[in-house]
């Protein structure tokens, strides 16, 4: 398939590499020149305008940081510059509402579209191993299946346009819930004259297992390895998690759930990322307890 790219950071990069890998013609654009000669290097053709990549392709992937973003590419550039009939794909993670605004205009005029955020940092985006939830009708997301394979540990269908980014969200503020719950508890363990290698051995087989504290656990030395064991560098970033609960927020609030543990997760990160630990993982709260 010949397959625009548009947004290749940290996580576009590694997946529009694995889209070349795959056998695919990868059409690349960023604004940056450094993400451009690195999509070239990788195999890429790259171009200057929007417009240009997305001419004559079969499929349009995006990675971009926010909706706000998301929005302008497509109504600017995107919608009625590609072929009719192509199949869009926005991966990014963004608000609900502008996924559902984006869709609609791009489905009335003529192309099909998918919501395809991801779960998997850096790590996964290199090696196709991301988890895809895909929200769009049936036939897109069969279609979406084959351009998203070669990028992908798991392709699921979570349902109707916007379905993707409900489930990263409620993914996301459970994530960030249970890693500060682990973090606390494993403080707590240490402070109360407990082992926390010991408490990490019976927590994990008992009912207190969860990926943060089994496979990702925020204390330096201490059971599986994580970016605690590196100074908290790399890993998934505090200011993203922020981000990320930030739009788990706003759903819920338009939704009406009622989510008083997303909401202190928020205000934690918040108070973590404004103290300039933005750049740190996500597990570092640890070191605020
Ligand atoms: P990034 O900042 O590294 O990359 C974003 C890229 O988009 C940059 O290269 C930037 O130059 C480019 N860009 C910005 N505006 C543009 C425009 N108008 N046209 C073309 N290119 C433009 O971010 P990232 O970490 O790759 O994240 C991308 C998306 O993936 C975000 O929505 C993020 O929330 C989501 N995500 C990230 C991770 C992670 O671990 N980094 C994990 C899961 C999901």
């Amino acid at each position: 398939m010949k397959i625009a790219f548009i947004g290749l950071g940290n996580m576009g990069g590694g997946m529009a590499a694995n889209l070349v890998k795959a056998g695919h013609e990868v059409q690349a654009f960023d604004l940056s020149a450094d993400a451009l000669a690195k999509a070239a290097e990788n195999g890429c053709t790259t171009f200057t305008a929007v417009p240009d990549a997305v001419a004559g392709v079969d499929a349009v992937v995006t990675m971009l940081p926010n909706g706000g973003i998301v929005k302008a590419v497509y109504t600017a550039d995107v919608i009625g510059k590609a072929p009719a009939g192509a199949l869009f794909l926005d991966c990014s993670t963004i608000d609900l509402a502008t996924t559902r605004e984006v869709a609609a205009l791009a489905v009335a005029a003529g192309y099909e579209m998918v919501d395809a955020p991801v779960s998997g940092g850096i790590a996964a985006a290199n090696g196709g191993t991301l988890t895809f939830m895909v929200g769009g009708d049936e036939a897109a997301f069969e279609k979406a299946r084959a351009v998203l394979d070669p990028m992908a540990k798991a392709v699921i269908h979570a349902g109707e346009i916007g379905a993707g980014q409900v489930a990263k969200m409620c993914n996301n503020m459970l994530l960030a819930i249970h890693m500060i719950g682990t973090c606390e508890a494993l403080a707590l363990a240490e402070k109360a004259g407990l082992d926390p290698q010991k408490f990490y051995e019976i927590s994990s087989k008992s009912t207190g297992y969860c990926w943060s504290l089994n496979d990702y656990t925020p204390a330096p030395g201490i059971g599986a390895a994580s970016p605690a064991d590196n100074g908290y560098a790399g890993g998934f970033a505090s200011a993203l998690m922020l981000k990320d609960l930030r739009l788990a927020m706003g759903g819920a609030g338009t939704a009406g759930a009622t989510v008083p543990l997303g909401e202190h997760a928020t205000k934690i990160y918040e108070a973590f990322v404004e103290a300039g630990n933005g750049g740190k993982d996500f597990g570092a709260i640890f070191t605020t307890l």
